[in-house]
């Protein structure tokens, strides 16, 4: 038998990680002590009063029946606190607020209601990956918005073409970003909402990182921004806020037309979260939040020390103001995939190679704060040694 992929699958862009996956193991299968700044997930633990509410309601026979595609009522008005709390905005629970198994989820999945074959997705480039892999899944062509330093990481939506915006449906855009850590101003999502409205193209905000930032910054919500209902959602996230990468929950809202359109979806394809997950979440997102801020907190004594140990001639960071990582130039004579590799062999470091997010990430190099502290300082002095 013949078994053969799809064409969307085989549209997928490379997997460019895969020969830095596979030194990464031989390294450690010979007995290498790595210190891996390559991952994007925290080395913390949910914190403990959240995993009581989850062991505390498991137990429940009535939990453990299929969910709601819509969440638990509960669980929305928990949000729509929790948001009004955050950024000032309100959000009405029935039609304005959607939970989803994880945000990815929901960003993979958006693209299956409002794309057709041959529409534009207006695809921040670098980024990350499922904002391109959902717009093929969708039969959508990605456009690459490029996210130059020059311009702050921010696409410059002026040099979009007429042609173009004509045929673009939707886009996405990520702040604070991953993979560059730049930020977005609300005078920025106000030209967002401007040129969305223009041209008819629906807006999805991917906000994961809006709970990880450095005093004195304080990220606002696309929503914050006038008119932002109109044309919009945003997609959250309780991972990277309350250490709960593993237990798959987050959220989308804004539009209610477009978050209808992603509940249809959804309402085809899974059947909701469990409900101690979702009971977890409540507790999460109802709690007085001390719990974020002290993972604040040690992100940005993580930030510090790699910052002021790396601070040598030649080397450059951006100093983040929110996100768990580092984006920084490459060393002179070096591509990411060479800078990561030497790092890996001569060092034992594990880190990002720009380009792996999209050709324009090209020329930088990404590290993620999450590793334990003594970890980073140990990295901090391999690397000092080295140069
Ligand atoms: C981590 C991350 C997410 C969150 O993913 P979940 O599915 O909610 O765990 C979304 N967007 C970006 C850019 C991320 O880095």
């Amino acid at each position: 038998m013949n078994i053969n992929t799809s064409d969307r699958l085989k549209k997928l862009p490379p997997y460019l990680f895969a020969e830095l996956d596979r030194l990464k193991k031989k390294e450690i299968a010979r007995g290498k002590d790595i210190i891996d700044l390559g991952v994007g997930d925290p080395d913390q633990p949910t914190p403990a009063y959240i995993i009581e509410e989850l062991k505390k309601t498991v137990d429940d026979p009535a939990t453990n029946n299929y969910s709601m595609s819509r969440g638990m009522d509960k669980l929305r008005s928990s949000i729509a606190v929790w948001y009004e709390n955050r950024f000032g905005v309100k959000l009405d629970p029935s039609k304005e607020i959607l939970p989803l198994i994880g945000s990815k989820e929901g960003i993979s999945n958006i693209p299956l209601a409002f794309i057709n074959p041959g529409d534009l997705v207006l695809v921040p480039d670098p980024c990350y990956p499922p904002y391109k892999s959902g717009t093929i899944f969708a039969g959508g062509e990605v456009y690459l918005m490029p996210l130059l330093e020059k311009n702050g990481f921010l696409p410059d939506l002026e040099s979009i073409d007429k042609a173009v915006l004509a045929q673009a449906k939707m886009m996405f855009l990520n702040y604070p970003n991953n993979p560059t850590t730049a930020v977005a101003s609300r005078e920025f999502f106000d030209k967002v909402i401007d040129f969305a409205a223009k041209n008819n193209i629906i807006v999805c905000h991917d906000a994961a990182y809006s709970e990880i930032y450095f005093d004195p910054f304080r990220p606002t919500s696309f929503l914050e921004a006038k008119g932002a209902k109109k044309v919009g959602v945003e997609f959250h996230s309780l991972s990277k806020t309350y250490n709960m990468t593993g237990w798959r929950i987050g959220f989308v809202c804004g539009n209610s037309e477009i978050i209808e359109g992603l509940r249809r979806i959804k309402s085809n394809i899974d059947s909701g979260i469990f409900q101690p997950i979702q009971f977890a979440g409540i507790r999460a997102l109802e709690s007085r939040q001390d719990s974020t801020a002290e993972i604040r907190g040690l992100y940005q004594q993580r930030r510090d020390i790699l910052l002021a140990g790396l601070d040598f001639k030649g080397w450059k960071f951006f100093r983040p103001q929110a996100t768990f990582y580092l984006w920084m130039p490459v060393l002179p004579g070096y591509n990411s995939s060479e800078l990561s590799r030497l790092f890996l062999e001569k060092l034992d470091i594990v880190v990002t190679p720009g380009v792996g997010f999209g050709e324009n990430g090209e020329g930088y190099i990404r590290m993620s704060l999450t590793v334990p502290t003594e970890r980073l300082k140990e990295a901090v002095e391999r690397i000092k040694k080295f140069s």
